[in-house]
């Protein structure tokens, strides 16, 4: 059985005593309704991840940091190292957001460094791929994706790859409503997981989590997540409701 995930990415929402407030009460709903069967995770700003982590009771929600440094300590004025993160108590962060790709200009090859410094520091990293409107468009979004996962993340030892979760997430479909088909996302999924099926082999390829992302909603999370090869999404815009959240982790738990 490959491990089910529900990550909320927040992005950079929610002032400190917001976020504070906004994980004490997903707490205090996964203390009562524990997710079984699906791992919850919440990714704040970095300067929420020590408070929050403190005040996580319930053993049942995880937490994440959205981005990490590509250098693992120094000169490097306003970065946050992965080992930082790791000390506050996280256990995960995102790495190759969309966000962080198209803003920032992050590639493929300092993604790769990032992930290694990440699983070095004792996160598991969960990776992001997607391909923009004009890719899905011109229909060259299976070499998009194989490309971002080749450079990303194939340097990696088998080893590592234990330590990755993936999130697809269509570009086009990322805080703008339009989601991802099922057929759509299933049909990407499982090619990401044939793509990790040859390189790293069947057992690895089998217990990878892959996550959907974009405009995932509680009235679109049950059709997405029922396809077999889709393991739970990456939330954003809804991770920061919590009605809507819980409703896409039931959703999660009822496949
Ligand atoms: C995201 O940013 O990872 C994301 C999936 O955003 P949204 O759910 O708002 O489309």
């Amino acid at each position: 059985m490959r491990k089910k995930i529900v990550a909320g990415n927040w992005k950079m929402n929610m002032n400190y005593d917001e976020g504070l407030e906004l994980a004490a009460s997903l707490d205090q709903y996964f203390s009562e309704k524990a997710p079984s069967g699906a791992e919850v995770i919440i990714c704040p700003p970095f300067i929420h991840l020590a408070g929050i982590s403190q005040n996580l009771k319930s053993g049942n929600v995880a937490l994440g940091a959205q981005n990490c440094a590509s250098e693992a300590s120094g000169a490097f004025t306003g970065e946050v190292s992965a080992d930082m993160i790791r000390s506050t108590g996280a256990e995960y962060v995102i790495i190759g957001h969309s966000e962080r790709r198209s803003y920032y200009n992050e590639d493929d090859s300092l993604l790769n460094k990032k992930t290694v410094l990440a699983l070095n520091s004792g996160l598991k990293v969960i990776f992001c791929c997607g391909e923009i409107k004009e890719e899905r468009e011109d229909g060259s979004y299976f070499e998009v994706v194989k490309r971002q996962i080749e450079k990303g993340l194939f340097p990696l030892a088998a080893k590592e790859m234990k330590n990755i979760i993936i999130a697809y997430e269509p570009v086009w479909a990322i805080g703008t409503g339009l989601t991802a088909t099922p057929d759509q996302a299933q049909e990407m999924h499982l090619h990401i997981r044939e793509l990790v099926r040859e390189k790293y082999g069947t057992e690895i390829a089998d217990k990878l989590t892959i996550l959907y992302g974009g405009s995932c909603k509680p009235s679109n999370a049950s059709d997405i997540f029922s396809r077999p090869d889709v393991d739970g999404g990456l939330i954003g815009g809804a991770s920061l409701k919590k009605d809507d959240f819980t409703a896409i982790v039931e959703a999660m738990k009822q496949t």
